[in-house]
């Protein structure tokens, strides 16, 4: 079905763009963290992309569902749960038969699933500060695919100055300033690779 042509289409645009960018997620790593960032997410993502032709049979929540638990289970570190949660979130809030406006109330639910996994919130500087805004401009315009990316990318980069409060980062104190989040980054990464999926 053209449904799960869309999903492969996801799949393989996140994954490609992870890989792509292995290297440099794991730099920004290596400024303000442990310098795995990149080499956990491409283990993850290979991993699913290893189990795509089963994984997209599967209606949108369980397709879902079963992307987290695979990020869960290969990415490790911080992000991994963290990343699986908000995956597997996104498919037990999602209908069977999803539209666009069904989004913007999955991806708030996912993203307070991370906030208590986390122990964490918006402004300490990680994935939280990108998803949150897109949710918002989700919420805001649930069509309006391109200005998602661009919200995507400003707040990626705008994790820049911030001082980490949350992750090993955290460690860093005041040192972390001046250095993109990882994570932020990898989010904004898989946005972009998302929207050009659906486009
Ligand atoms: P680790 O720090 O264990 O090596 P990664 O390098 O894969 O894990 O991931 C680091 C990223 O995880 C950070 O850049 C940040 O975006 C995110 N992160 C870490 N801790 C938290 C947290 N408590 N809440 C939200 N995101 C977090
Ligand atoms: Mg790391
Ligand atoms: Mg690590």
């Amino acid at each position: 079905s053209s449904e799960k042509e869309l999903r492969l289409a996801m799949l393989t645009a996140v994954a490609q763009t992870i890989s792509r960018h292995a290297e440099e997620l794991t730099q920004l790593d290596q400024a303000i963290g442990d310098g795995d960032h990149g080499i956990n997410m491409k283990r993850g993502f290979d991993a699913v992309m290893a189990d795509s032709a089963g994984l997209v049979e599967k209606p949108w929540p369980e397709f879902l569902k079963g992307v987290g638990m695979t990020l869960v289970m290969k990415v490790g570190g911080a992000s991994g749960p963290l990343f699986g949660t908000l995956f597997m979130t996104l498919g037990k809030e999602l209908p069977g038969n999803p539209c666009a406006g069904d989004v913007a109330g999955a991806l708030e639910a996912a993203i307070q699933a991370v906030q208590a996994r986390g122990k964490s919130e918006a402004g300490q500087k990680t994935m939280l500060d990108v998803l949150v805004p897109v949710a918002a401009q989700l919420r805001k315009d649930a069509l309006a695919l391109t200005d998602l990316v661009t919200v995507a990318a400003a707040a990626a980069e705008a994790t820049g100055p911030m001082k980490a409060i949350r992750g090993r980062a955290s460690f860093l104190g005041d040192r972390s300033i001046g250095h993109v989040d990882p994570g932020a980054r990898s989010s904004a990464l898989m946005v972009a690779a998302v929207v050009g999926a659906v486009k």
